[in-house]
């Protein structure tokens, strides 16, 4: 009940928080909204990495998916697939049956790197699936197209031979979108450039002041991102 205040409380603050970066100076980091193929296999669970795409079938199917895995959507959509925050963020708001705008959008803000005060958490969409599934269950469950594929392979289909494929299937399952690494690489410093050329200080500690932290002392934050947290288990709900 006090994280679902807290964040309530974030979007009465500044209620164009729907509508735009927590960070105004962040606004200008990606084109706007807009259709692409990128999305569309996003919001399809169709990019080709096994627990992005089964969290978001489990999602379409169920109307729910638990906190770690939105942040994982949401954080995969605007890192390694470098979407504007706004088109995943209505896609999963149609999604969930407990749709909140109060906890939706300063949430999804969190999680592509908009409040300017956050660390950036980029999720290792392999190593999650490894960690959080490591039999395969789930991924197998959601992805019929992998029902037969054995745990060693089933983080990383696209990685079997021709040969496994006519043994295990795995045919008709998509390639990925790309190459999550480099692309998670590419996009922190994309994100960290951007900062440094277009972030001031002055907006930066209006955020702070408005939507900080009250549990101890208020501290200064660096401007430029921190290292990344992707396969950290820490996720600090408050910050
Ligand atoms: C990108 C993203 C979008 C989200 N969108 C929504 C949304 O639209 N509606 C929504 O209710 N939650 C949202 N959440 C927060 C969270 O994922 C859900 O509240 C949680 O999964 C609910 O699980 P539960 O019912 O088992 O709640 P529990 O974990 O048992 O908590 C009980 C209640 O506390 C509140 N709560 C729990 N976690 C959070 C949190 N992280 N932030 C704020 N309140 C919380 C919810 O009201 C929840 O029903 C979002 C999280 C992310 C990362």
């Amino acid at each position: 009940m006090h994280w679902h205040c807290h964040f309530i409380q974030k979007l009465e603050d500044e209620p164009e928080l729907e509508f735009r970066a927590m960070h105004r100076e962040l606004e200008g980091l990606k084109a706007g909204p807009g259709e692409s193929e990128r999305l569309q296999r996003w919001q399809e669970g169709q990019t080709g990495w096994p627990l992005v795409d089964a969290c978001m079938r489990a999602l379409q199917h169920t109307g729910w998916i638990n906190f770690r895995m939105r942040a994982m959507l949401m954080a995969v959509a605007s890192y390694q697939l470098w979407l504007h925050w706004r088109d995943p963020a209505l896609h999963l708001a149609r999604q969930f049956t407990d749709f909140e705008p109060g906890i939706h959008y300063p949430q999804v803000q969190m999680q592509s790197g908009l409040t300017g005060i956050n660390a950036l958490r980029i999720y290792n969409p392999v190593l999650q699936s490894q960690k959080l599934d490591p039999d395969g269950e789930f991924i197998r469950r959601w992805l019929p197209e992998l029902q037969g594929v054995p745990v060693d392979l089933i983080h990383t289909p696209w990685l079997m031979t021709p040969a496994q494929k006519n043994r295990y299937g795995g045919n008709t399952y998509t390639l990925p979108v790309c190459d999550h690494e480099q692309a998670a690489r590419a996009a922190r410093k994309a994100i960290g450039d951007f900062r440094k050329q277009h972030v001031s200080h002055t907006e930066t500690e209006r955020v702070l002041q408005r939507h900080g932290s009250r549990k101890g002392p208020v501290q200064k934050r660096p401007s430029v991102p921190r290292k990344a947290e992707g396969d950290s288990d820490q996720l600090s709900l408050f910050d």
